[in-house]
């Protein structure tokens, strides 16, 4: 049976990221049940980057990954991982008190963040209609992330320091001898005295395996589609346009409109699928605020974006179970918290502090433990 000082569970951006921050000191493995790294939800995302989005620990894990995301060490990647973009909140008749209240408290974090009346919500996104929109807030250092990028490099940074990576080797059964893990996997055994859960949607079924209490994870179905942009209007450089409310967004990729009615669903960790009812939906609502013709869905898609009740991503040891971690909870932040998260999980796991990057803007081991939930 191979044996290793870590085991990493999942080869979404999660596990991938971790599984290299870890390697520079450990013999890692990283286990995917999945022909593909990626192929859940990590690649299936709308790779925006918003330092305004989420919690306070969650923009604090935004902020720190900025610097690693715009100057990747040498090598990393080909191709930058981030590219301008943007973020316009637009908000409609009723909606200017949301829109003064968002402006407010993103200008707080990030200085560039301001208000901006219709006219300029207009001039920016000229398919938007002049009798719904009534304002927006801007975020102009936001920017588009290459996901492709970021996962095949951390995936490639992680073999050149020695990781291991094993697809279509799904973990079915987890026990413990008193000194080590033995992980029963399509591929075989392996022994591994720590075990990463970066699962992301089945995080809590990996915990049960290990004998865990769940964390009370919730995988949530968000849906996208891409349309045609509306012909002469510069679409493919319109800031990403996310309605104040968030009950709809859209923004340009790759020549087309990447849309979604930011739904939630609660679903069972699956392979998710979109429901038609989700996509006409997000046609309604972008037609109320745009103009918009939607004659063809070139491409439709959903996956599981998982949260814990605190919204807060878990990072850490298991309060009762030895040698199992924690690495679940990336909701609708995954890649835009990485790699900070990856470089927090990596400290954790060796029970040395934060890094300062992340101390620095106010991430506490505290608000990452999965302790919070037997306090309970
Ligand atoms: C529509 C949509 C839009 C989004 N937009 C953004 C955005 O703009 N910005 C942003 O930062 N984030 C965004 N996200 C969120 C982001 O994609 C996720 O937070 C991130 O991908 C989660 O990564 P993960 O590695 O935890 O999960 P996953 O990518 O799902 O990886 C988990 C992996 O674990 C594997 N696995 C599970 N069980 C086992 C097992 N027993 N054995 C072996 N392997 C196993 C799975 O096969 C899977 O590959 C979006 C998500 C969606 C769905």
């Amino acid at each position: 049976m191979e044996s290793f000082d870590i085991a990493v569970i999942g080869a979404g951006i999660a596990g991938a990221s971790a599984a290299w921050a870890m390697a520079a000191r450990h013999r890692v493995v990283l286990l995917e049940r999945e022909a593909q790294a990626g192929y859940h939800t990590s690649g299936r995302s709308a790779a925006l980057f918003s330092e305004t989005y989420g919690n306070a620990t969650v923009r604090g894990l935004s902020v720190a990954s900025r610097d690693f995301l715009m100057s990747p060490p040498a090598g990393f990647s080909e191709h930058a991982l981030l590219a301008p973009r943007g973020v316009m909140l637009v908000g409609t008749a009723g909606q200017e008190g949301l829109l003064a209240g968002l402006a407010e408290e993103g200008a707080r974090l990030v200085p560039s963040v301001r208000e901006i009346t219709a006219a300029e919500a207009l001039a920016r996104v000229p398919s938007l209609r002049r009798d719904w929109v009534r304002g927006g807030v801007v975020e102009p250092d936001a920017m588009d992330i290459d996901t492709n990028a970021m996962l095949a490099g951390f995936l490639r940074a992680l073999r050149q320091l020695g990781g291991q990576v094993r697809m279509e080797a799904g973990l079915h059964g987890l026990s413990h001898d008193g000194q080590a893990w033995r992980l029963e996997t399509r591929a075989g055994a392996i022994r591994a005295p720590v075990v990463v859960d970066a699962g992301g949607a089945w995080c809590d079924a990996i915990g049960a395996m290990a004998g865990a209490r769940p964390i009370g994870l919730v995988p949530k179905r968000r849906t996208a589609f891409l349309v045609d942009p509306p012909p002469g209007m510069g679409a493919e450089a319109w800031p990403s346009v996310i309605a104040a409310d968030e009950s709809f967004y859209f923004k340009p990729d790759a020549g087309k409109l990447l849309c979604s009615p930011a739904d939630e669903t609660p679903s069972e960790p699956c392979d998710a699928q979109p429901d038609e009812i989700d996509v006409a939906i997000a046609v309604d609502r972008i037609q109320q605020a745009a103009d918009i013709p939607v004659a063809r869905i070139a491409h439709r898609w959903a996956g599981l974006r998982s949260f814990v009740a605190d919204k807060t991503p878990v990072v850490g040891y298991d309060p009762v179970v030895p040698g199992f971690f924690w690495l679940a909870g990336q909701g609708g932040y995954g890649f835009q918290t990485t790699p900070a998260m990856a470089l927090c999980a990596a400290a954790l796991v060796d029970r040395r502090a934060l890094p300062a990057m992340a101390t620095d803007r106010g991430v506490t081991e505290a608000a990452l433990s999965p302790s919070r939930f037997s306090k309970s």
